[in-house]
């Protein structure tokens, strides 16, 4: 099979299956006082503090999670809540439109069944954010504001140290999506300004169900799961050495690796995009130009008439995993919220395909989605009357 999706995930590393494996031989609950307790506590101690090293944190910063997911619902709630606790006149959320469902959906639930004012800051036709928007709906109402690292259809980089600075001068706590951004971007939580981030292990080669949010020591951050105090009683919850472990190990190797994958992935993406320009002109690559302002790993284009189903459907049958970057509901892809956030018509937003490159992609990979790709194009086209 030609994986072409690890933006969805990432092969598991046999590192982190090993570290995982080996983990999960101890026995004890971290919380527990007796010496099996304790080993398995010194598995995620150990963990906690390479994750952090890998992120630019302290070990106390990183809040081991389920995931991407929940670290994303606990820093959009968990700071909203915590900030308009210090001050009840806060209750402006402030996202990007481009934020992925993990984000969006806890932020538009805050807006509709509880008292959150939500604003939604548009983006450019690159994707890349508003910066005016943002720095109009900011003033001393403002709860938080959680905009995405780099975006995980399109791949565009936010520009968040001009987020961090127009935040800062009305005392606003900044959050950063960095799921898509771990395996090829410099994340650092002290050097970027940011008041937290989250990651997830299986973009890194690690097991799902695993992530961490890295939040600030003092950051005030409302609980959501409450329950035996574990993590200072900011996420409860019997901690899960295994997964740590893996996460650790996972993240120090795509550190270790990072640029020169990034070289490596970047030229590989070259080549992909040159070969779909010559052979389906009719497809419009989006995302910024600018190799600094995107994932090396992601190519993003909307194809007009060929629906993404149909286009991904038959990219499977030639042997192709690939994806339309956006959701999909009983085998119907969704008009990506992205693509129609960068001014794209919601018909045109529903033929969206994302090619996703990643460690284990070769050149052979991409020769095998280039060969496959006018023929789907073309019945997919076909399908739909064009
Ligand atoms: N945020 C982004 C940008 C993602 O790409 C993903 C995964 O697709 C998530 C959050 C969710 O992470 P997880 O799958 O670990 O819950």
């Amino acid at each position: 099979m030609t994986y072409l999706d690890h933006a969805a995930t990432t092969p598991l590393r046999d590192t982190a299956r090993e570290a995982w494996i080996e983990a999960s031989r101890q026995l004890g609950n971290p919380s527990s006082l007796h010496a099996a307790g304790r080993r398995a506590r010194a598995i995620v101690e150990d963990a906690r503090e390479r994750i952090a090293a890998a992120v630019g944190a302290d070990a106390p910063e990183v809040i081991l999670t389920s995931g991407g997911t929940e670290a994303d619902n606990l820093a959009v709630k968990g700071l909203h809540w915590g900030r308009a606790a210090q001050d009840p006149a806060r209750r402006r959320l402030i996202v990007s439109s481009v934020e992925h469902h993990a984000v969006l959906d806890p932020a538009r639930w805050l807006a509709h069944r509880r008292d959150a004012e939500l604003i939604e800051i548009g983006v450019d036709p690159a994707g890349v954010l508003d910066l005016d928007a943002l720095d109009t709906a900011l003033d001393h109402e403002a709860s938080a504001v959680s905009v995405m690292w780099a975006n995980n259809e399109v791949g565009a980089v936010q520009p968040l140290a001009d987020v961090v600075a127009l935040a800062a001068a009305h005392g606003v706590p900044v959050h950063a999506d960095a799921v898509q951004a771990l395996p090829y971007l410099d994340v650092h939580l002290h050097r970027s300004g940011l008041d937290a981030v989250t990651v997830s292990a299986h973009k890194v080669g690690g097991p799902v169900g695993v992530g961490a949010l890295v939040a600030r020591r003092g950051l005030p951050l409302e609980p959501l799961a409450h329950g035996g105090g574990q993590q200072r009683s900011v996420r409860s919850g019997t901690l899960d050495a295994p997964g740590a472990a893996a996460f650790a190990t996972a993240v120090d190797d795509a550190v270790a690796e990072r640029a020169s994958e990034r070289a490596r992935v970047e030229r590989l993406r070259t080549h992909l995009v040159e070969g779909l320009r010559s052979r389906v002109p009719e497809a419009t690559v989006t995302g910024p130009l600018d190799a600094a302002r995107r994932l090396p790993g992601i190519v993003h284009c909307v194809i007009p008439g060929a629906r993404a189903e149909s286009v991904l459907f038959l990219l499977d049958a030639a042997g192709v995993a690939a994806s339309s970057g956006s959701a999909c509901t009983a085998g119907v892809v969704q008009s990506s919220h992205v693509a129609m956030a960068m001014g794209w018509s919601p018909e045109d937003a529903a033929c969206t395909l994302r090619l996703s490159l990643g460690r284990t992609t070769a050149e052979a990979d991409v020769a095998t989605v280039l060969a496959a790709l006018p023929d789907a194009v073309a019945r997919a086209r076909a399908a739909s009357g064009l």
